[in-house]
């Protein structure tokens, strides 16, 4: 299945509400018959153009409070996560003192909840065990299994049910406390009845880079993504990608592509787009890489790609039906505000939407772009967010 196709059967736009709201994010109450209705809405990043370092950007709580005074639906649309969707927008509302529902907003790894039950009942990976890599503790299993996968496994877990898979024991105090037994421990008599993988998710950054990549690199290798085995088909020459991921391996899924996120310190920190080049790196030294014509075959999704910009449409649309009611004009505009070209920028540009829209983008000083010709071109360039709000009202020519 193409990662088109997969992304594309995320769930068809729910049926729309017939009542109308204002969403207060805690409550609603019915909308005046009289309200204008916009046919615009807004879609933020987070980190660098709401919040920096968790410290609320001047401005963004006001713009915020005046898109819901006036019924202006809006979307957080961010390729941060480790978190699930309920938890980071308390966060939010706690820090910015405005409140929000749970689907206000879209995560990185906010698709994957998809997959659950998937396009079919062959493909749902709801019983099956996926690998989820990443995150704070146990953070990101928790998530997994909030969104209804039965059997997660950490590379943590693996790390201690056997410990000679990597031979350093640095992180063995970190991992003792968050981690589970294996639902199947390998056989060390006999590595094929071990534990079997389905699917591998990189939910968030890795904190420990060294053992999440020998663990997806085992995998890879593996005979049909059981532990502690190896496919006999890596390097066949007569296979295509040159034998490598031929053999019933599970799929490789990454949440987001951003190579740099803006956090405390003063320059840009590597992001988990950093983690899939080293993996990449690894990936090519083991296999001989795109010279032997060998690929590491993966899905990513997270801005700037297409997929997560039409899931987060579908969002959209979705809390605006439930914001104004379903029998409403179809939405014309969007204007997404971000503070990264390769990501906020380069995925309002490209996105095609399937619902007729058109995405504009609006680059904001407040994170990572500072200054200069940005990689990609924006619609326009804002001082902060709150310049960015008013200039997407006057461009829609609304009056409140
Ligand atoms: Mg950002």
């Amino acid at each position: 299945m193409t990662s088109q196709t997969l992304w594309r059967s995320f769930g068809l736009l729910q049926r729309a509400s017939t009542r109308s709201f204002i969403n207060t994010g805690s409550g609603r109450r019915a909308l005046s018959s009289q309200s204008r209705i916009p046919d615009f809405a807004f879609a933020f990043d987070i980190d660098g153009v709401l919040l920096r370092s968790s410290k609320p950007i001047p401005g963004a709580a006001k713009s915020l409070a005046l898109l819901q005074e006036q019924n202006i639906p809006f979307l957080l649309l961010t390729n941060g996560g480790g978190k699930h969707e309920t938890e980071r927008v308390a966060e939010i509302s706690e820090k910015l003192q405005v409140p929000l529902a749970p689907e206000a907003i879209v995560q990185s790894h906010s698709p994957f909840a998809e997959l659950v039950r998937g396009p079919d009942e062959l493909s749902a990976l709801e019983n099956k065990c996926v690998l989820v890599v990443g995150g704070e503790g146990e953070r990101c299993r928790k998530v997994a299994q909030q969104y209804g996968f039965k059997n997660v496994v950490t590379p943590g877990d693996i790390f201690m049910a056997n410990p000679t898979i990597w031979p350093f024991k640095s992180f063995q105090n970190y991992y003792k406390d968050i981690t589970k037994p294996l639902p199947n421990p390998k056989d060390p008599n006999d590595p094929s009845r071990g534990l079997k993988i389905d699917a591998i998710f990189v939910f968030n950054d890795p904190r420990d880079w060294a053992l999440d990549a020998q663990i997806i690199t085992d995998v890879l290798l593996s005979s049909e993504g059981v532990i502690g085995t190896i496919s006999e088909k890596n390097g066949r020459t007569d296979l295509p990608n040159r034998g490598f991921q031929q053999d019933g391996q599970p799929h490789l899924y990454f949440s987001n592509p951003d190579l740099w996120w803006a956090a405390a310190y003063h320059l840009p920190r590597l992001g988990q787009g950093g983690f899939r080049e080293a993996l990449e790196g690894i990936w090519a030294a083991v296999t001989g890489g795109p010279s032997k014509g060998v690929e590491l075959k993966k899905t990513v999704i997270g801005k700037p790609h297409q997929g997560t910009y039409e899931f987060a449409e579908i969002q959209l649309l979705r809390n605006r039906s439930r914001l104004l009611g379903s029998n409403i004009p179809p939405l014309k505009n969007v204007y997404m505000i971000g503070d990264n070209p390769e990501s906020d920028i380069c995925g309002a540009n490209s996105y095609r939407s399937p619902h007729g829209s058109k995405w504009h983008s609006i680059l904001v000083r407040t994170g990572v772009y500072n200054g200069g010709e940005p990689t990609w071109t924006p619609t326009t360039i804002a001082d902060d967010v709150q310049k960015a709000v008013e200039w997407g009202l006057e461009t829609s020519k609304w009056r409140g």
